[in-house]
């Protein structure tokens, strides 16, 4: 039956939404407060290559890829010299940062300890207890930290793995394989991932409504609506919408950061590589460095070398610190040489994230009490976005699929 549906926000997560409705054959209509679609992600053309706004890459699944042929979109693969993945560990790049024994222990971990949560415990003690001091600040902590751009005490284990059951008697291993399915890595689009927007909003455009510059001016206006409402907005935008729906006290913690794409004449590695993930207290601000042109072809030109290196706010020691100044001391330490760089763009995004941590999960847990009382009276409201399942586009793609 075809059902009416209304999508507030037209982000990726607005459009992926709206893509899975069209394949059901429902009626949509997508209202977007800006006159852009695509939210945070994006890709300027610049003199020098590609800058990505916000995400470079997406996971690639086999629903992922039937999409990508619904919307005509060719994935661009990665290069085969970038699977080489670098962690910056006792201040010098690292391929295997843990010794053998400790990796068999980490093994062992994964098969057999059950998961237990503490709701006490932040993820860096969580880790620590479950996997070694070892394993969490070589692997752990840069891995996380730089796909939750932060550190690890900021984050909580519950929040981060919501998916896994953290009682006690399952392992990781039951988990991952009850969640897992098969991912084929991380894939780009022959322009960047501004291609993945603008297929997806040439695919929809024929089949659904689209609303740019469309404000609701309350929560209470977007209630009158008929049919299924769902709301896709940035958690720092759904705050103030909710107003006193959530206690003020119950607000998540959101999250700034700066990624910084520098082109340059020289390789950051001798050979080429994705990236190099940072350990903490291991003299680099930085919570990671993707190799751009390493990683795909056509980001850079003219025989340049681009970067970008990804920073939390905290990064920023004074107010007179430029942000480049920064990346250079950064990339200093780890090429051990001065580069002066060909050109730099940065990018500053304000409470763009949520922090995965006990707040987080509270207030995720009160959303979805909202949407039953909704449902109660008659009202069937869903929120979708990066503060309820996952940041990363595969887990938006996923989430959004299971209406
Ligand atoms: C720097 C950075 C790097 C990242 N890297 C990766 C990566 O490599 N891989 C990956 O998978 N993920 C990555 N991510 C995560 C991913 O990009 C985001 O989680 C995702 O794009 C968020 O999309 P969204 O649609 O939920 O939110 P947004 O992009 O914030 O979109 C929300 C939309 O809602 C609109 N809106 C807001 N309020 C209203 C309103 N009242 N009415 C109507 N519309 C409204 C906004 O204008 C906006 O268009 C990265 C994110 C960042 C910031």
């Amino acid at each position: 039956m075809t059902e009416r549906v209304h999508i507030v926000g037209g982000g990726i997560t607005g459009l992926f939404l709206a893509y899975h409705h069209t394949k059901r054959g429902d009626s949509v209509t997508l209202y977007e407060h800006s006159e852009k679609l695509g939210g945070v992600i994006g890709t300027n053309q610049v003199p020098e290559g590609l800058v990505e706004q916000a995400a470079n890459g997406v996971l690639l699944t086999d629903e992922m890829k039937s999409m990508f042929a619904d919307i005509g979109l060719t994935p661009l693969f990665p290069n085969k010299a970038a699977k080489r993945r670098y962690f910056w560990v006792n201040r010098k790049l690292s391929r295997l940062p843990i010794s053998i024994l400790t990796g068999i222990k980490l093994l062992f971990t994964i098969a057999f300890k059950k998961i237990k949560f503490e709701t006490n415990q932040n993820l860096e003690t969580w880790a620590t207890n479950m996997f070694g001091s070892s394993v969490t600040k070589n692997i752990i902590e840069p891995a996380i930290g730089g796909i939750y751009g932060t550190r690890l005490e900021a984050l909580q284990a519950e929040s981060i793995f919501s998916k896994w059951d953290g009682s006690g008697t399952k392992t990781i291993l039951e988990e991952m394989k009850k969640n897992g399915k098969k991912s084929y890595g991380t894939v780009s689009f022959p322009n960047g991932m501004g291609d993945l927007v603008n297929h997806l909003v040439h695919y929809l455009e024929s089949k659904i409504q689209i609303k740019t510059n469309f404000k609701f001016e309350s929560l209470d206006e977007i209630l009158k609506l008929k049919g299924k409402i769902r709301i896709c907005i940035s958690l720092k935008n759904l705050i103030p919408l909710l107003g006193n729906k959530i206690q003020t006290h119950a607000s998540p913690n959101l999250l700034s950061i700066t990624t910084i794409t520098r082109f340059g004449k020289n390789h950051l590695t001798k050979k080429p590589c994705f990236g190099i993930l940072f350990a903490k207290n291991e003299g680099i601000r930085a919570l990671g460095v993707l190799s751009n042109s390493d990683i795909f072809s056509g980001r850079a030109k003219e025989a340049l070398h681009s970067e970008t290196w990804i920073y939390p706010e905290t990064a920023k020691e004074n107010l007179t610190e430029t942000w480049e100044s920064i990346l250079e001391k950064d990339r200093e330490l780890v090429t051990k040489k001065l580069d002066p760089s060909v050109a730099v763009y940065v990018t500053s995004w304000s409470g763009v994230f949520p922090a995965y941590d006990r707040k987080l999960f509270i207030f995720n847990q009160s959303l979805d009490v909202l949407e039953s009382e909704w449902i109660s009276y008659g009202i069937d409201i869903r929120f979708y976005g990066n503060y309820r399942k996952g940041i990363g586009l595969r887990s938006l793609f996923e989430s959004t699929s299971r209406e």
